[in-house]
Parts: C-alpha cells; sequence; structure tokens
C-alpha cells in the first residue's frame, strides 16, 4: 500500500474553495438558510462558475473529465459549512453526472451532460417509499398502448430537492409478475409533470430543502425518459446497485466527514477561549482526552474515506470498501460531533454556533443513503459470510 501527497490540482482546488466559503457561506447566513430550508441558487451559480461541476462530467461532454478525487474533495470542503452547498453539488454532479454518463443514451448525454457541466441541471431520487423495501417497491408504471409513453402511479418518500430538481430519478415497479430484482425500472420525471404533487416531510436534518412524498397519479412521460432508453426497462436494479452505488456510498459519507471536521474545529477552538475553574476547558484533562480522541477518529475516518475514494477513483472493484466507510465513517462522526457537543457544554446545544445544526445533520447520517445495518449486511453478503 503507497501512501502519496494529495494531488498539486486538488490542494489547489481546496483551497479556492474554503477562500469561496468564507467569502460566500457567511455563518449567520447559514444559520438563517438552515432555518429556513434554503439553500440560494444564486451562490450555486457562483460555486459552479468554478467549473466544479464537471468534475464527474467526460470532456468530450464539456465536462473537466472524471475526476472523483476531486469531486469529493468539492463535496468535504464545502460541508464544512453544513449541505447548503453540498447538497445542491450532490444532487448535480454526482446524480445527474455520474448517472447520466453511466447510463444515459446518447440523447440523454447530449442533452443534458453539458448542462449538469455547467450547474444547470439538478436530480433527486426516488428511491424509498412509505410501505416498502427497496426491492419490493410498489410505485408501478407501465408502457402506453402505443408503446410511446410511461404511465406512473404510486408515492415515493423523502424525495430531498424534488422542488428544485429537474428530473427526479423514480426506481418503479414495471412488471408486477416479474422475476424479483428483473422487474423495475429507472423512469426520469420532471416535478412539474401533470398528476405529480409534492408534500414536504418537515425534518430536522439536512435542511438546505425540503424532502418530500411525491404522489404520482397516472403521470405520463415519453419513453425517453427512461434512463437508457426503452432497452433498459426492466434493468433498473442492476443500474442502481452496479458501478454508481459505489461511489454514491462515498457522497453522505464525504458529507459526514466534513461535518465532523467542521465540529472539531470549533470544539477546539471553543475550548481554549472558554474558562472554568480558572482555566481554559482545554486544559482540563478529560476535555483534551475528549478532543484528542475525536480528532484521532477523524483521521482514521480521513484515511478510510480517500482510501474508498481512490479505489472508486481508479476503477477497482470497491463495494466491500465504499460500504465499510459508510458504515464506520457515519457511525464514528456521530460519535465525534456529539463528544464535540460535549465539550461545548450548553452552548453546543444552542443558536448562534454551528455544533447545534452539526449535531441534528449528523445524526442521520447513519440512517440515510442505506442505513448501517444494511452496510453490514451488504459486507457479510459480499464477503460470503454463510446466513444459514
Ligand atoms: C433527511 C432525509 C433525506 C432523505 N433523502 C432521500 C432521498 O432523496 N431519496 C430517497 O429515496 N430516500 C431518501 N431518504 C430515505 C433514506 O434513504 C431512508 O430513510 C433509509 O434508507 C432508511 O430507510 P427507513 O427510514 O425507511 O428505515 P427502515 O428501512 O424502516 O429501517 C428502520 C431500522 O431497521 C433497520 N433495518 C431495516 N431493514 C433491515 C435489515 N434487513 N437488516 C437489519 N436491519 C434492518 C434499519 O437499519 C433501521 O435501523 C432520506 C431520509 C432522510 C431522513
Amino acid at each position: 500500500m503507497n501512501f502519496a501527497p494529495e494531488a498539486e490540482h486538488i490542494i489547489m482546488l481546496r483551497d479556492t474553495l474554503r477562500r469561496f466559503v468564507a467569502a460566500e457561506l457567511p455563518r449567520e447566513k447559514v444559520q438563517q438558510w438552515d432555518r429556513e430550508h434554503h439553500s440560494p441558487p444564486e451562490v450555486f451559480r457562483k460555486l459552479a462558475d468554478l467549473g466544479v461541476c464537471g468534475l464527474t462530467v467526460p470532456e468530450e461532454y464539456g465536462g473537466q473529465g472524471r475526476d472523483l478525487m476531486a469531486a469529493v474533495a468539492v463535496v468535504d470542503e464545502l460541508s464544512r459549512r453544513g449541505m447548503v452547498l453540498s447538497g445542491p453539488y450532490l444532487h448535480s454532479a454526482f446524480y445527474g453526472g455520474l448517472n447520466i454518463t453511466a447510463h444515459g443514451t446518447d440523447t440523454q448525454k447530449r442533452e443534458w451532460l453539458p448542462r449538469i457541466a455547467r450547474g444547470e441541471m439538478f436530480f433527486s431520487y426516488g428511491l424509498s417509499e412509505p410501505d416498502a423495501d427497496l426491492a419490493a417497491i410498489k410505485t408501478r408504471a407501465r408502457l402506453s398502448d402505443d408503446g410511446t409513453a410511461v404511465i406512473v402511479n404510486g408515492t415515493k418518500r423523502w424525495c430531498t430537492f424534488s422542488e428544485r430538481a429537474d428530473y427526479l430519478i423514480m426506481l418503479v415497479n414495471s412488471d408486477p409478475q416479474g422475476e424479483r430484482y428483473k422487474n423495475m425500472t429507472l423512469v426520469l420525471v420532471p416535478p412539474d409533470a401533470p398528476g405529480v404533487t409534492l408534500e414536504p416531510i418537515d425534518h430536522m436534518n439536512i435542511r438546505y430543502t425540503l424532502s418530500n412524498d411525491v404522489i404520482m397519479e397516472d403521470v405520463t412521460v415519453p419513453v425517453e425518459n427512461i434512463l437508457g432508453g426503452p432497452e433498459r426497462w426492466n434493468q433498473g436494479w442492476g443500474m442502481l446497485m452496479g458501478d454508481v452505488l459505489d461511489i454514491e456510498k462515498l457522497e453522505i459519507t464525504t458529507v459526514a466527514y466534513g461535518i465532523a471536521c467542521a465540529a472539531v474545529d470549533e470544539a477546539w477552538q471553543y475550548s481554549q477561549e472558554r474558562r472554568q475553574f480558572g482555566k481554559p476547558i482545554c486544559a482540563h484533562q478529560a476535555v483534551r482526552h475528549q478532543l484528542v480522541d475525536a480528532k484521532t477518529k477523524l483521521q482514521a475516518c480521513r484515511h478510510m474515506l480517500y482510501h474508498a475514494t481512490w479505489l472508486a477513483h481508479t476503477g477497482q472493484p470497491c463495494s466491500v470498501e465504499t460500504s465499510m466507510a459508510k458504515l464506520f465513517i457515519c457511525d464514528t462522526t456521530l460519535e465525534i460531533v456529539l463528544t464535540c457537543q460535549q465539550v461545548m457544554g450548553a452552548y453546543g446545544l444552542a443558536e448562534g454556533y454551528d455544533m447545534e445544526r452539526h449535531v441534528r445533520d449528523i445524526v442521520g447520517m447513519p440512517i440515510i443513503g442505506g442505513s448501517s445495518n444494511i452496510q453490514k449486511n451488504n459486507i457479510a453478503n459480499r464477503l460470503r459470510l454463510p446466513s444459514k
């Protein structure tokens, strides 16, 4: 195993992003936007002007060429100010750029990838449902009699950013009598299509947007909206579970890592300013140890995250490593952030500090995008641990 310094262009990218975050995402504004469930489009526009949305898009379609190490570094840096911009960035560069590049038809690539690279298009995932696990989804799609359209009926839950997305990537059951896992299709549904209703779900975490129930009643879209075209009918599960999923697992993982970095920085700084019993609290051994534990765990997370990212970046098999990263980092960053909150005492839960948002945001990370238990199942299965 080799260890090398981070590539020069990524060091420069981080530097640019740190200056961008300091200038464009003032803490008070981010706190206000979080209260309002808002991410300002005009600030995302400025981020896109830095060219970062093209980091998942091939050069022939106007991108920078696929550079996952750099794209993950973008999510990492932005997430140190929460998900206010890293959220929309995922909906553009990752959900859009990766899926369309991997699975899009020539027409889908030609039409959408240049816009994704410019940061002009967003995609939202419609996978979860109120009463079904992913393998048993109930949202139903059928082809029209003349075969030119797809008609969708059903309800998706937790569609984050669906009110701002150009397309919702809907996992639908396209063959109720069909064999399990060979009966699903990915259909791109515009949120403003006739028959689509969005109903916001209030929630305490990742408030850069709303997450919605999406109710679809006889929603009709052209067959050209099938991801990969009509020939990919009933192939959605394989497309969802392929290489793109390995990278998807790293998205929330990177956000969790970025948030934990910010929490450690805030607690580290606060502990030097806050005095109790005649000295800064960082001079009390118990607090020193808490801070050092947090930093050490963070370092372990960093190694795991960037090792798994490097495997994905270089096209090596990494479904076990990406699941391990999701499991370990999301669980460990939860511990880190709660420790940092304790170091800040009551102020770690109070308005005016970022810590209370870090706490709210981090508790969801071991759940969203495949829970820790599901990652354990994946790892055991992938490593062929017998279950009987
Ligand atoms: C803020 C937020 C945003 C989200 N955004 C999106 C989105 O944009 N698109 C989308 O499709 N979904 C989204 N989700 C949904 C998210 O991915 C799911 O919440 C997650 O996959 C877990 O599903 P669940 O909440 O239904 O939990 P459940 O599946 O009901 O699980 C509940 C508990 O049981 C455990 N469990 C369940 N099955 C097993 C098993 N087989 N073995 C062991 N343990 C098990 C789980 O680990 C968990 O601890 C979002 C969720 C939140 C909170």
